[in-house]
């Protein structure tokens, strides 16, 4: 056995890197940034502490736990995450609005609501259009555009 299969043989099984190893190790980083200015010997100590918990979990044979840990901090950081996410849905870029004036178009009832089916006029697919009069948006799942339709 040469020395990298040692190596090899040293890592294999081993939990190595993962999102909450590289989480440990950018906090690592940003509090050695901070005690240059700071120089505080709690610091240090949270420092050598986070690199023990690093090494520990890197070296670790017990994949399983580990895993579960990194689970639970990913959960945990969608959930931070999530928290400056607006509700708002994503607006719809609209490429193109073009005006459709409705004459005579067909119309169909869903669930007592009386429907104009509507060519798309970019893409010609056919719309669903509530009838109520006046203009408004209507999402066009074809062509992905916001189109005006008038009624
Ligand atoms: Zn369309």
């Amino acid at each position: 056995m040469n020395f990298n299969e040692k190596i090899r043989g040293f890592f294999a099984n081993r939990n190595g890197m993962d999102h909450l190893g590289i989480f440990t190790f950018l906090i690592y980083g940003l509090l050695m940034f901070i005690n240059v200015f700071v120089k505080e010997n709690i610091i240090d100590i949270i420092i050598f502490i986070l690199i023990f918990i690093s090494l520990f979990r890197i070296l670790s044979k017990n994949r399983l736990q580990r895993q579960k840990e990194n689970a639970v901090f990913l959960t945990a950081l969608n959930k931070f995450k999530n928290l400056f996410k607006s509700n708002k849905p994503k607006k719809i870029k609209i490429k193109k609005i073009k005006k459709v004036k409705v004459k005579n178009s067909k119309s169909i009832r869903k669930n007592g609501k009386v429907y104009l089916l509507k060519p798309c006029p970019i893409c010609q697919n056919t719309l669903e259009v509530r009838k109520i009069k006046g203009e408004r948006y209507v999402y066009c799942s074809k062509c992905k555009n916001e189109v005006l339709i008038k009624i």
